[in-house]
């Protein structure tokens, strides 16, 4: 393993004001940059003059790099600088192939980080004054990817085995969740992460799939604020977490 640093950073929806702290750090720290399309120019007047930059954004009809091309480059980066920073629009992981990015530089073993930005939804709501989710008005939020990788609308995006669900304040409920969403047809094998006090320094997770949630829940609850998230994309991390273990025993062996 080199010990060259990727982190993937979300740069939130355009106002340079939206960005994290730590997205600003991680671009001041960088030594090279690749970014995409929808970063404003108000953000990349942020990146040290010192820092090489690498437009690599696609716009629809236009592709300048396709995503094996963009996520070499970044590999090869990756080799040749000690910090690289890869600047995304909105958040990496929400319709940005930051999940993509991230399973490529890990199966090569590149050290990789994740700063989570604001999300066009989010963003776009706020400044409308919509509220994404209201008590009364709507409880749940779903996120559609309105094209397919061929450019059209795919309805089997809009499959329910597909989906990924969030639950918001379900630490409690985590029994009556799992047995619901069983019995409208979700396998119990489904793949479910419960996290408390996320992104905190004491964060605590546990994979598991809907069939040991409420066990999950139960032990974890005096941790909260807890999460649930349900989805085959959980198992990408359950996926990640094996290999970490596999490494580690074969070390201490
Ligand atoms: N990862 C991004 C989404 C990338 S997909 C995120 O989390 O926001 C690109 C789509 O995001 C655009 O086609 C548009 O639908 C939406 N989008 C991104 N930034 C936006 C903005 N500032 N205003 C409106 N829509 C935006």
């Amino acid at each position: 393993m080199n010990d060259s640093h990727v982190i993937l950073v979300g740069a939130g929806p355009g106002d340079p004001d939206l960005l994290t702290i730590k997205a600003l750090k991680a671009i001041q720290s960088a030594d090279a940059i690749l970014y995409d399309a929808l970063i404003s120019e108000e953000i990349l007047a942020m990146i040290p003059d010192n820092c090489k930059r690498f437009n690599v954004g696609k716009r629809c009809g236009a592709h300048k790099m396709s995503q094996a091309e963009i996520n070499e480059f970044l590999y090869k980066m990756s080799l040749r600088h000690q910090c690289v920073v890869r600047l995304k629009g909105g958040d990496p992981f929400i319709f940005g192939r930051g999940g993509e990015e991230l399973e490529y530089l890990q199966e090569r073993n590149v050290e990789t980080t994740v700063v989570p930005g604001i999300t066009a939804a989010a963003g776009c709501a706020a400044s409308c004054n919509i509220p994404l989710t209201h008590r009364g008005y709507g409880n749940s939020l779903l996120l559609h990817s309105g094209h397919s990788s061929a450019g059209e609308f795919d309805p089997t995006h809009t499959d329910k085995s597909k989906q990924t669900q969030v639950f918001y304040m379900g630490m409690n409920q985590a029994e009556s969740i799992s047995r619901y969403l069983i019995e409208q047809g979700h396998q119990p094998d489904t793949e479910v992460a419960v996290i408390c006090q996320g992104t905190r320094k004491n964060q605590a997770s546990q994979l598991g799939t809907l069939a040991t949630l409420p066990a999950m829940a139960e032990e974890m609850k005096h941790l909260t604020p807890g999460l649930i998230i349900l989805g085959s994309v959980v198992g990408l991390a359950t996926h990640q977490q094996q290999k970490l273990l596999l490494e580690q025993e074969r070390l201490s062996a």
